[in-house]
């Protein structure tokens, strides 16, 4: 079993996506001794399955601020995070929405582009222009991100952690945390299955596996850990490519991925399962669902192969929405989890927020008023997310995270879905 240091100033619980942004950017901002803590290894959890579809706009404008934020770090990933390759692909992603949805996508898409994001609406015929073998008689309205695409979720993860370690940050892997440590309301370490960490700060990026070490300190989290199957389908000759598709008339999305596939799945799911001790693959009903969807939106695809499929879990919170920032009643403990399947794309910018989080927090635990200054180019401020609003930056709610010390618990506030 590899070593684990003694004392940190940070552990970060996690070595998915999250959990390495969030390394990195306290090492970027020389936090002091940073541990990085996976149970097995980088990506090894829902990171290594993800579609990583990386795209800019959302109903909440918190998640649109990470949202569009990251997406112009992947876009400029050696520049900003210094090292490593996300495998960003700059296909584009395309809305697509029917008759009922179109004043809310002409909010939502409005409200985006107040806040800066390159977004257009479509017209039907406007949308055929651009992908001419789309099929869309339910569709009334489009919305197009040329500037996004996806990116591979476990290269991002490993050049993440990378840079953290560049900048001075430990990753430990193949060592689980037990227990978060504390004395009264502080956090005071980490025991892990190789022995203690002493640390006066932890940030559980733990995901599905967050509420076990939450619980034993009285913070029940709902998670439901739900099964979400992605089918591969090759595309016959004479259909290149398209964009990455959200397809609300049909409740799907797709992107296309190396050796001219592409990879389709529903937008919901509501098997519940064991995260360690599930179905891996796709089911057979599940793919010719998939094939008759996808055949619908492209009807070229009737002439697809199916390539199979895998599954993967999400991490499900009642609201959907993350469960992120300080949890008030331990000083020092930071938590950053349950994205509900829609967490790979905000992983640059809310690492940089958490980290930013711990340092205020440390900065008045030891009444010093210097804050570090990063030496790594920082993100610049076209990159960076405007800084969230108070009420939005922990977007957790009451009744989804209940400390059981006390009736009044508040560890954030509200959530626009
Ligand atoms: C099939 C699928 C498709 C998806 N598609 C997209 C998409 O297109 N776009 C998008 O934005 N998002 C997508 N997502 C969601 C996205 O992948 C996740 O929200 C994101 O990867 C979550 O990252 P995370 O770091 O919070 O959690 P995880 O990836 O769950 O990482 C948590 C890590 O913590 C480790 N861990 C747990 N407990 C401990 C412990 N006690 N000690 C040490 N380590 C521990 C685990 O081993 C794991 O590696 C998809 C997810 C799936 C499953």
């Amino acid at each position: 079993m590899p070593d684990v240091p003694g004392t940190a100033d940070v552990v970060v619980v996690g070595g998915g996506v999250h959990g390495a942004s969030v390394a990195y950017h306290l090492a970027r901002r020389k936090a002091g001794r940073i541990v990085l803590l996976e149970r097995k290894f980088l990506a090894s959890g829902p990171t290594g399955r993800s579609s990583a579809l990386v795209r800019r706009f959302y109903a909440m404008d918190f998640l649109t601020r990470t949202g569009n934020a990251s997406a112009s770090v992947f876009q400029r990933w050696s520049e900003v995070i210094g090292g490593g390759d996300p495998g960003f692909r700059q296909v584009g992603i395309l809305w697509l929405a029917g008759p009922s949805m179109t004043p809310h996508l002409r909010d939502n898409v409005g409200r985006a582009q107040a806040l800066g994001v390159r977004v257009d609406l479509l017209a039907p015929d406007e949308i055929q222009a651009l992908v001419p073998p789309m099929a869309l008689h339910d569709v009334a309205l489009g919305a197009h991100e040329p500037e996004s695409g996806y990116a591979d979720a476990s290269a991002t993860t490993n050049a993440l952690a990378l840079r953290a370690r560049e900048l001075g940050a430990t990753v430990v892997q193949y060592v689980r945390a037990d227990a978060i440590l504390t004395a009264g309301a502080r956090v005071t370490g980490v025991r892990t299955e190789a022995g203690e960490i002493s640390a006066p700060a932890v940030v559980v990026c733990a995901g599905l596996w967050a509420a076990r070490l939450l619980a034993p300190l009285g913070i029940d989290v709902p998670i439901a850990p739900k099964r979400h199957q992605m089918c591969f389908f090759r595309r016959p000759a004479g259909f290149a490519s398209h964009p990455g598709v959200l397809d609300r008339p049909q409740s799907t999305y797709m992107r296309p991925e190396t050796g001219n596939l592409t990879i389709h799945g529903l937008v919901a799911y509501d098997e519940v399962v064991d995260p360690d001790d599930y179905n891996e693959g796709a089911d057979p009903e599940e793919i010719v669902r998939n094939a008759e969807l996808i055949a619908r939106r492209f009807p070229m695809m009737e002439q697809g192969l199916s390539m199979g499929g895998y599954s993967g879990v999400y991490d499900v919170t009642p609201d959907h929405q993350p469960v992120l920032g300080p949890i008030s009643e331990y000083a020092g403990l930071f938590v950053d989890f349950g994205w509900s399947g829609h967490g790979f794309k905000h992983a640059p910018a809310v690492g940089d927020i958490l980290a930013e989080a711990v340092l205020e927090r440390k900065a008045k635990a030891t009444s010093c008023p210097a804050r570090p200054r990063p030496t790594r180019p920082t993100p610049s401020a076209a990159a960076r997310p405007a800084p969230p609003r108070r009420e939005e930056a922990a977007t957790c709610r009451r009744e989804q995270v209940r400390c059981r010390r006390s009736p009044d618990c508040s560890t954030g506030s509200r959530s626009d879905r």
